[in-house]
């Protein structure tokens, strides 16, 4: 096509492809050397039940400590994570890290959970270091109960090779850690998933949240998700939870469990256990 549009496009046409990939190259390679020189740190959102207003554990979010740009938020870097395949490092270090994080509250008296994200590229049986291993070795390592870790997915990880996906699931789910679908009814899902993917919770994505106070339609399909999932027999996370209006709605629903600015912002793990024992 730029060709088509004669020299002038095409010439434009490389410069902004060579900028783009250059930009890419540069991430690419400060990211090997981040995974090298361990910048990378956690951060913890406090999950807490709708019911009981108790935190009950924490969303571990990945953030990447640059020695000159300061922390740096995973939306600027996990897709290039993915595609270069450095994510599976990473995603083993954020593991490795979460369960750490996790033996240390248990160590004092915290019995908590600790969602971790995993993305598709992770769940590749051709993995040289499979996920499923990966949570099996960081859950003995640390003596974890299985049931105190969650792995969440997104839905678009799903449709990438469902057969695939379900097996790793399936591997992760026998351990006895619980599957929780991220972000959920922003991806081109269909119902069915529901019915062949192994998940036990459902987190209903923020966009729906904010929209609900205004927006009939949002209004309804947050009424549909928390009515659908519990007739699954699935639980329900409300995800952005930014005003009391938002939580007091929530909780009026049945919803299970939220998340959300409201409740805290993700906060280093120091942070998060100083909430909790002062909570306590
Ligand atoms: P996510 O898993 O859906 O995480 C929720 C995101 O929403 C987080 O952004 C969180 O800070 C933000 N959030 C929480 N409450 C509120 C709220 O009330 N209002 C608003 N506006 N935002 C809220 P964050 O930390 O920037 O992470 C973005 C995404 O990056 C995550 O979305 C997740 O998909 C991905 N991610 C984070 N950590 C990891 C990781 O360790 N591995 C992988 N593969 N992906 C990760
Ligand atoms: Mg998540
Ligand atoms: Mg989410
Ligand atoms: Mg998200």
């Amino acid at each position: 096509q730029a060709k088509e549009s004669g020299r002038n496009a095409y010439k434009f046409f490389t410069a902004s492809m060579n900028k783009t990939v250059t930009a890419r190259m540069k991430v690419e390679l400060a990211l090997r050397r981040a995974v090298k020189n361990n910048e990378f740190v956690l951060h913890y959102q406090p999950v807490v039940s709708l019911k009981s207003g108790n935190i009950v554990g924490a969303e571990a979010l990945i953030r990447w400590q640059h020695p000159t740009d300061g922390l740096v938020y995973p939306d600027s870097f996990i897709a290039i994570a993915e595609e270069t395949g450095l994510i599976e490092t990473i995603g083993q270090w954020v593991v490795m890290q979460a369960c750490k994080d996790l033996k240390n509250w248990h160590n004092q008296g915290l019995k908590l959970n600790v969602a971790v994200n995993v993305s598709s590229r992770q769940c590749k049986q051709t993995s040289a270091t499979p996920i499923a291993e990966v949570i099996e070795t960081a859950l003995a390592e640390n003596d974890i109960q299985p049931n105190h870790l969650k792995v969440e997915i997104t839905e678009s990880l799903l449709m990438d090779n469902s057969k695939e996906m379900i097996s790793t699931l399936q591997k992760i789910r026998s351990l006895g850690v619980a599957i929780h679908m991220d972000d959920f009814g922003t991806g081109y899902s269909s119902l069915s998933y529901l019915k062949h993917f192994p998940i036990d919770v459902l987190k209903i994505d923020r966009s729906f949240i904010e929209g609900a106070i205004d927006d009939k339609t949002d209004a309804s399909l947050v009424e549909a998700v928390v009515l659908i999932g519990h007739s699954l027999n699935l639980k329900l996370v409300g995800e952005g939870i930014e005003t009391q209006q938002h939580f007091d709605y929530l909780q009026s629903l049945g919803c299970d469990y939220g998340q959300g600015y409201h409740i805290s912002k993700p906060i280093p793990a120091q942070a998060f256990i100083e909430l909790c024992l002062n909570k306590r």
